[in-house]
């Protein structure tokens, strides 16, 4: 059984008190990150909308090339069989030189065809690209002010946090080592912190339990340390 005074109990409450506070206020900073998070998330997935534009965008200009390239290549058959008619000898030659034409032609207008649509799609994404950055620009100068102001919220936070931390940590000091190691082991077991549960009407106010009896008893003496038998905090006697 470890001894304590009603004075040592009472530190114990109030180191308690901090650390309750300082949940709430660490709690108000994870909001914070969540939110800076959530807002550089927004941010990244409209430059990443951009960014697939402009890929397109390359993608379309490499297309317009290669149909250039082809263009070009149909050109040069072109002029090559208009050289060869010159020569023939037979009017049987001649006909399939002039389908063969006909064809290559045939060609080169589906190409341009290809071309014109192309060069559509490529002045539609480049207006498109021009808009949407325009509007990254926009969105990045608000997410920018909304994490610095949201950040600027956090700062007196920050320092309410680190002004607990001091606090707890002034209290802790003056608390006999064997409590204080006692209690940090039972309040890093609770999911809320709270390693302290006051009792009152033979009832633990955490778990809502009945206290034994003879343990209420003891309670009452303020003079050791005990634990709820069904949740494991430490037990105190609230007499108000
Ligand atoms: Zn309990």
């Amino acid at each position: 059984m470890t001894a304590i005074t009603q004075a040592q109990f009472e530190m114990l409450i109030s180191l308690q008190n901090i650390e309750v506070d300082k949940i709430e206020v660490q709690r108000t900073l994870d909001a914070v990150a969540a939110k800076v998070a959530e807002l550089e998330g927004e941010l990244e997935a409209f430059a990443e909308e951009v960014e697939h534009e402009k890929q397109a965008l390359q993608a379309n200009k490499a297309l317009y090339a290669d149909f250039e390239d082809q263009i070009q290549t149909n050109d040069t058959l072109i002029s090559k069989i208009e050289e060869k008619r010159r020569s023939v000898k037979t009017e049987r030659e001649y006909q399939s030189l002039i389908k063969e034409e006909e064809q290559l032609r045939a060609r080169k207008a589906q190409i341009e065809e290809e071309m014109i649509a192309c060069m559509e799609q490529m002045e539609t994404r480049t207006e498109t690209i021009a808009t949407k950055e325009q509007e990254l620009a926009q969105i990045r100068e608000q997410v920018e002010s909304d994490i610095q102001s949201v950040r600027q919220e956090a700062s007196t936070s920050e320092m309410r946090h680190a002004d607990l931390t001091r606090e707890w940590e002034q209290m802790a000091s003056d608390i006999d080592a064997r409590l204080l190691e006692k209690f940090v082991k039972v309040k890093n077991q609770t999911a809320d912190g709270r390693a302290l549960a006051p009792v009152k009407n033979a009832i633990c106010l955490a778990c809502h339990m009945n206290i034994p009896p003879q343990m209420y008893n003891e309670l009452q003496r303020f003079d050791s340390l005990k634990l709820c038998p069904f949740c494991f905090r430490i037990l105190y006697w609230d007499n108000s």
